[in-house]
């Protein structure tokens, strides 16, 4: 069996990052999600362990010291982390793991695991990305200006990425992440052991 490998989507809040690794998840059943852990309080229908695992800054700190992350940041206010056996264990058993995490985490993940894909999620227009983090309708006035704000500078980094995929129509997006995957999963690079098997 081959091993699977980790599938890094990240873009500025509001683009559809969310939304968009909901669908995969339905849509194709060899995806797994790294549930990240996060300082931030969860918000209205958010589910423990399924959205996020929400930990105080002291469990955070702890699991920081005992090396139990892949990567962590301080995004926007809070503190954000991928838990890292539960990663490494999915890699093992093949599967493809999907990592929802912003800019700063991706550059630790770029460093360890080579092996990784990144992709970069853009909003159609930077208006619309304003309308999309108001719409939700689940931050403050100050956080959406913070989270705004933090979008351009989020920007900046796309060319540290292997793929863009622009969120318009989410069909669209899907399947374009979706074809990404299928090239990604045929690299020679990924399967020695099989192709050592036909060609010995
Ligand atoms: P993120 O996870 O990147 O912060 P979300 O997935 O929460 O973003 O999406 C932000 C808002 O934009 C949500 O209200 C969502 O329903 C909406 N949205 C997501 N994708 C699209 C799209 N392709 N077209 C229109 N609205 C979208
Ligand atoms: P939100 O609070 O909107 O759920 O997420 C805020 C930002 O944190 C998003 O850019 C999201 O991708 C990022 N994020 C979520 N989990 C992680 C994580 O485990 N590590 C890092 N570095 N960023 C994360």
């Amino acid at each position: 069996m081959s091993k699977g490998f980790l599938l890094v989507i990240s873009g500025p809040s509001g683009c559809g990052k969310g939304t968009i690794c909901k669908e995969l998840l339905k849509r194709n059943k060899e995806l797994v999600f790294s549930v990240s852990a996060t300082t931030r309080k969860p918000r209205k229908g958010e589910k423990e362990g399924v959205n996020y695992f929400f930990i105080d800054n002291k469990k955070f700190e702890d699991m920081v010291k005992n090396n139990q992350f892949i990567e962590y940041a301080k995004v926007h206010t809070n503190y954000y982390g991928t838990p890292k056996k539960f990663v490494l264990d999915q890699i093992d058993e093949g599967n493809i793991v999907i990592l929802e995490i912003d800019v700063q985490g991706a550059l630790q993940v770029k460093k360890a695991y080579p092996e990784a894909v990144f992709i970069f999620l853009l909003p159609p227009s930077m208006d619309e990305l304003k309308n999309r983090i108001t719409g939700r309708g689940t931050e403050s006035k100050e956080d959406i200006d913070i989270r705004y704000e933090n979008a351009f500078k989020e920007l900046k980094f796309i060319h540290e990425y292997d793929y863009f995929v622009i969120n318009d129509d989410i069909i669209k997006a899907l399947e374009e992440i979706e074809s990404i995957i299928i090239a990604e999963k045929a690299k020679v690079k990924r399967h020695k052991t099989i192709i050592e098997k036909i060609i010995p």
